[in-house]
């Protein structure tokens, strides 16, 4: 069965354009604002006219418009009144933040389109009446586009982001279901013993950060955070691609961030992505057809993946106990693999609470974990 997945393809700008974009991006600033100020004043109203106004709506204010800008055209302010509005409907609010155009504060520029408006011409696209020459233009070849839009990131670089629908190719995964721990020491570590190495990408580039702010290189600094996130990014596709490559049921902890980052360990919370691993694993298995489900990971440092006995070390204080040995049945066990062995179990046993997408046939567990389960659960029982 043939299934739609979106991606978002970037391709960075060349330089020359960038005034022209930043131009255009003030314009669709006061597009935005003005809906945002039409928006509330249309709400706040006493009499019959009150109401809260919707994408359509906001078209029709806007119309005709595009004769006071230089830059941006129809299109662009409707995709702007659409993208507003959606906005504001989500959030649930009155009134959203204004975007501000200049100064410390301001937005980073945003300048949608529809289709139609963005036109190939040989290795560039034409928007607006205007060329603009990308990076790995050849990327562009054979893509089909619906909207999209120019963005701006903390360095200032200019993007073009366009969603598209890649060829999804069903094949099952070789192996039946792995747990994955996910830790400081090591990000990630699977049930089978692989780990990816926690590579401290930011603690790396901290002192050169420290450096560029302290002699005001704001944009320096910038690049360097931008790095930093970027080779985080890389090897944690890099990982989840590999897993969901070779996996069918995929089972992560459910260890949360949120509740660390008030630690002394918050950094590296921050700059191992746990988050970031699990939604890529998510989307990454979504696409390929595997199960990726979130276990609660309480007591499965502590559980011994042998007998079950919660012999193993507790507490943030026993973080530095890489391994050991259960006193119940004598077995040596590494912390974190054991742990990913048994967010397998727990996994594998509970398979209604799926969150991920289900195969078209689930994977009966393997006569090891079967028997593995078996004898904790006779052991549970007994204890
Ligand atoms: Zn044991």
């Amino acid at each position: 069965m043939p299934r739609s997945v979106t991606r978002t393809l970037r391709l960075k700008v060349r330089g020359e354009s960038y005034p022209w974009l930043q131009a255009a991006a003030t314009e669709v600033n006061r597009v935005y604002n003005y809906c945002n100020e039409i928006c509330v004043h249309t709400a706040l109203r006493t009499d019959t006219l009150r109401k809260w106004l919707t994408g359509f709506d906001l078209c029709g204010l806007t119309a005709g418009s595009s004769e006071c800008f230089e830059h941006i055209g129809a299109d662009t302010i409707q995709r702007i009144c659409i993208e507003y509005a959606a906005k504001r409907t989500a959030a649930r609010r009155l009134k959203l933040r204004w975007r501000v155009s200049r100064g410390a504060r301001r937005s980073l520029g945003w300048i949608p389109f529809k289709a139609a408006s963005l036109k190939r011409q040989g290795r560039s696209v034409r928007f607006c009446g205007k060329t603009f020459r990308l990076f790995e233009a050849e990327r562009l070849e054979a893509v089909k586009w619906k909207q999209g839009c120019f963005a701006q990131d903390a360095v200032g670089d200019w993007w073009l982001c366009l969603p598209v629908e890649p060829a999804v190719e069903d094949r099952p995964a070789p192996q039946e279901a792995v747990g994955i721990d996910l830790g400081l020491k090591e990000v990630a570590v699977t049930s089978q013993g692989e780990r990816l190495e926690a590579a401290r990408f930011y603690r790396n580039l901290e002192q050169r950060i420290a450096q560029a702010q302290r002699r005001g290189h704001k944009r320096q600094a910038k690049r360097l955070h931008r790095k930093a996130a970027r080779c985080r990014a890389d090897a944690l596709h890099k990982f989840s691609r590999r897993m969901v490559d070779r996996y069918q049921n995929i089972y992560v902890g459910d260890v949360s961030s949120l509740g660390l980052v008030k630690t002394r360990m918050a950094k590296s919370v921050l700059d191992s992505g746990w988050g970031m691993l699990r939604r890529c694993l998510q989307y990454k298995g979504e696409h390929a057809g595997r199960s990726v489900t979130v276990v609660n990971e309480r007591h499965t440092t502590r559980a011994c993946g042998g007998c079950g006995a919660l012999s193993g070390p507790r507490g943030p204080d026993m973080l530095a106990v890489r391994y050991w040995r259960c006193e119940h049945c004598g077995e040596w066990h590494d912390r974190d693999v054991n742990a990913a062995r048994n967010i397998l179990r727990i996994g594998s046993r509970r398979r209604t609470s799926v969150s991920g997408n289900e195969p078209s046939s689930p994977a009966l567990p393997s006569q090891a974990s079967l028997r593995c389960e078996a004898g904790t659960s006779a052991q549970r029982s007994a204890a």
